[in-house]
Order: C-alpha cells, then sequence, then structure tokens
C-alpha cells in the first residue's frame, strides 16, 4: 500500500497547459475516482502518476518518495488501460508471466503469482486459450491479471470498463470493488461515467478543464457540490 501525493501538478503539451495545479493527497488503500468531461485532463494525470508522461512543474510522490525523476518501472504501480493490449500470440497465461518473466523474475514466484491472479479473477480455466477466443470481459480480466501479478502497491485504471456492454459493466464494477477489498491496494480509477464513479470511490476527484473542482466522499459531493458544474455532473440538485 502507498499513498499518493500530487502538489502543484501542472503539465503543458508544448504551449498548451492541460493540467493547471492540481493537488492530490491519496491515502494508503483508498479508491479514488477521478471524474470529469471527455478532454479534462484524466488520464494525463493519470499518465503522470505512472511515470508514462512528464510532468511541468509540481511534485509527485508515491508511498512518501517524490518519484518526478524515478521510471515507470519503479514506482510500484501498475495500470489497467480501456483497450486491453493484449498479445494476441500468446496464451493467457503467458499474457499474465510475460512481463515477470522479461524481469527475469524466477519461475517459481512467476508461477505463484500467476495461479493466484487466475483464481482471484476466475480465469483458471482460461490459461492455454489466445485473446481471441476470449469474451471482453475475459479480456478485461486478464488485463487486470497482468496489473495482479506485479504485485503493485497502487493500481491506476484507465475508463477499463467503456468497452463493455452495460451489463458487463456492472458485473465488472463489483468485481473490481471486491479486488480492492481483497488486495487492501491503493486504486486510481479514470472515468467519464458518474454511476461508475458514484458507486466504486471512496473519495471522488472532479476535474474540469484541467482544474480540480472538488474532491470528497460521494455522498458529501451529492449533499453539497461546490458548484453548478459539480451539482450536474454528480446528478445533485444545486
Ligand atoms: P481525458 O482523459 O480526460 O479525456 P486527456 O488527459 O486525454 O483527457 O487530455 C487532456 C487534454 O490534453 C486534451 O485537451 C487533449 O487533447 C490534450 N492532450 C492529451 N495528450 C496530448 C498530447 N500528447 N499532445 C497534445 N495534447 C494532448
Ligand atoms: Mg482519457
Amino acid at each position: 500500500m502507498a499513498a499518493v501525493t500530487l502538489t502543484n501538478v501542472v503539465k503543458r503539451f508544448g504551449t498548451f497547459e492541460v493540467v493547471h495545479g492540481a493537488n492530490i493527497d491519496i491515502a494508503d488503500g483508498e479508491f479514488v475516482v477521478f471524474v470529469g468531461p471527455s478532454g479534462c485532463g484524466k488520464s494525463t494525470l493519470l499518465r503522470m502518476i505512472a511515470g508514462l508522461e512528464d510532468i511541468s512543474g509540481g511534485e509527485i510522490a508515491i508511498g512518501g518518495k517524490t518519484v518526478n525523476d524515478v521510471e515507470p518501472a519503479d514506482r510500484g504501480i501498475a495500470m489497467v488501460f480501456q483497450s486491453y493490449a493484449l498479445y494476441p500470440h500468446m496464451t493467457v497465461e503467458q499474457n499474465l508471466s510475460f512481463g515477470l518473466r522479461m524481469n527475469g523474475n524466477p519461475k517459481v514466484d512467476t508461477d505463484r503469482r500467476v495461479k493466484r491472479a487466475a483464481e482471484i479473477l476466475c480465469i483458471d480455466e482460461l490459461m492455454q486459450r489466445r485473446p481471441k477466443q476470449l469474451s471482453g470481459g475475459q479480456r478485461q480480466r486478464v488485463a487486470i491479471g497482468r496489473a495482479i501479478v506485479r504485485e503493485p502497491q497502487v493500481f491506476l485504471f484507465d475508463e477499463p470498463l467503456s468497452n463493455l456492454d452495460a451489463e458487463l459493466r456492472v458485473q465488472m464494477r463489483v468485481e473490481i470493488s471486491r479486488l480492492h477489498k481483497e488486495l487492501g491496494v491503493t486504486m486510481i480509477y479514470v472515468t467519464h461515467d458518474q454511476t461508475e464513479a458514484m458507486t466504486l470511490a471512496d473519495r471522488i476527484v472532479v476535474l474540469k478543464g484541467g482544474n480540480v473542482e472538488q474532491i470528497g466522499a460521494p455522498l458529501d459531493l451529492y449533499d453539497d457540490p461546490a458548484n453548478r458544474f459539480v451539482a450536474g455532473f454528480i446528478g445533485s440538485p444545486k
């Protein structure tokens, strides 16, 4: 588990500033959802936390240590994307173990981690299949499995369910909640879907045009939105 702290984080692409000094404090083991309309900077924030994108100003700390200059692989995080990005020519088992094998992780430990991830996600039966022989929900489970085997302290999810149909989305939402309780890790989850945010989050960060509009527990945002944008987005009466 690790806390994640963003202090005055700025992001510019060239001269175009897309994140204007974000301050966000995430506690150990917390489930925080970044929510806001398309283009408001959710993915950019997540990618900066992951180290996939440089920051233009400010500081990001994970587990109390500044990670501004730390490589993505050394940040103790794992990211699950909207597009599953599975290797089509590999079996599920190979997809799960690939990263660990590349890092020279001992085989016994790799096997143990893959088995555990498969059990947690109920994909034990699918280990010898290839991605094209899986349903959308099963592929998404494998993508999450690839994050689990890394045993990260922080999970980052970027709209992981947006390619799934409505029914499966609800089911996977429940599973991600269960996963959070079971693993007890910090999770940061990006979505433009208010319902997902309200049902998953311990706290929600509402973003608009690269600004943090409000941070709070779902019911607090609903009962006491900071402004009309938050009220409109969360669906509360103000
Ligand atoms: P969201 O995930 O909330 O939809 P993004 O973080 O992807 O938003 O994008 C935030 C803003 O940054 C958008 O205006 C987008 O066009 C811009 N942006 C994102 N990535 C790049 C990039 N590599 N180069 C230039 N602009 C970018
Ligand atoms: Mg995005």
